[in-house]
């Protein structure tokens, strides 16, 4: 029979790996099932990027805005979503957008088989890849969520897997004021860290196409304007980190 001390210790010790592992599987930063993109050491770059769409006006509104502005953004597209709206995602990438993929069902990947996250993973590129008929190259889990399997998976397929440093939260309904407002404050400590801020907001929802995300919109004007005519910042797509 273990002592009180070492059953305490093992049970803090198995506390502690289901911690560890937990975090490795969500945590938007975390390196430990292997590399994710980011953001590199350059505080003066922002990239905005968008999930979950491509979704009825919010996305042809968000491309109006970023045309007015000469800014290119990172799109991450539900393949579900793409397939019922393939006008929309050829939008985007006529548009000069870098499009990524954010799977065909939007699951929780870190949770799926490695038959699910290969199907999920690889269908929704080659679903990309037909309507749009460009390569697609990089990957964002749905959530942030994954295992080891779920990054083998997608580099054996030649994606490369993002995550972010900045979650404003746009999918609740807060308002633009104040998406906006939690992103400036990212960005601001993303620079004082000596970081390029990379950004996720919404322009769809994984429940499906019609979700309101009319305020990311407005708040992504407030950004633009903040940022747009500041010397030194500028707006890139992820693609340029690698
Ligand atoms: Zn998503």
């Amino acid at each position: 029979m273990p002592s009180t001390a070492a059953t305490t210790a093992l049970a803090l010790a198995a506390t502690t790996a289901a911690g560890t592992l937990t975090y490795a599987a969500l945590s938007a930063q975390s390196q430990i099932f292997g590399p994710v993109l980011i953001a590199p050491r350059n505080p003066n770059q922002i990239a905005l990027t968008y999930d979950d769409g491509p979704n009825d006006i919010v996305t042809e509104r968000l491309l109006d805005l970023l045309a007015r502005h000469n800014t290119r953004a990172t799109f991450f597209l539900i393949g579900n979503f793409v397939r019922q709206r393939p006008h929309i995602a050829r939008a985007v990438a006529s548009a000069g957008h870098l499009i990524g993929n954010h799977t065909l069902t939007h699951p929780w990947l870190a949770w799926q088989s490695s038959a699910r996250i290969r199907h999920e993973l690889a269908g929704c590129n080659a679903l990309l890849e037909d309507t749009l008929g460009i390569p697609i190259r990089f990957f964002r889990a749905p959530h942030g969520a994954r295992r080891p399997a779920v990054l083998h998976i997608a580099r054996a397929i030649g994606l490369t897997p993002v995550q972010w440093n900045i979650l404003p939260g746009d999918w609740k309904p807060i308002g633009a004021q104040a998406i906006a407002a939690r992103t400036i404050r990212g960005i601001s400590r993303n620079q004082q860290r000596n970081r390029a801020s990379n950004i996720v907001l919404h322009d769809g929802g994984q429940a499906g196409i019609g979700q309101p995300r009319l305020p990311t919109v407005e708040a992504t004007q407030l950004l633009l304007e903040e940022y747009g005519s500041q010397t030194g910042t500028t707006f890139v797509t992820v693609d340029s980190w690698v």
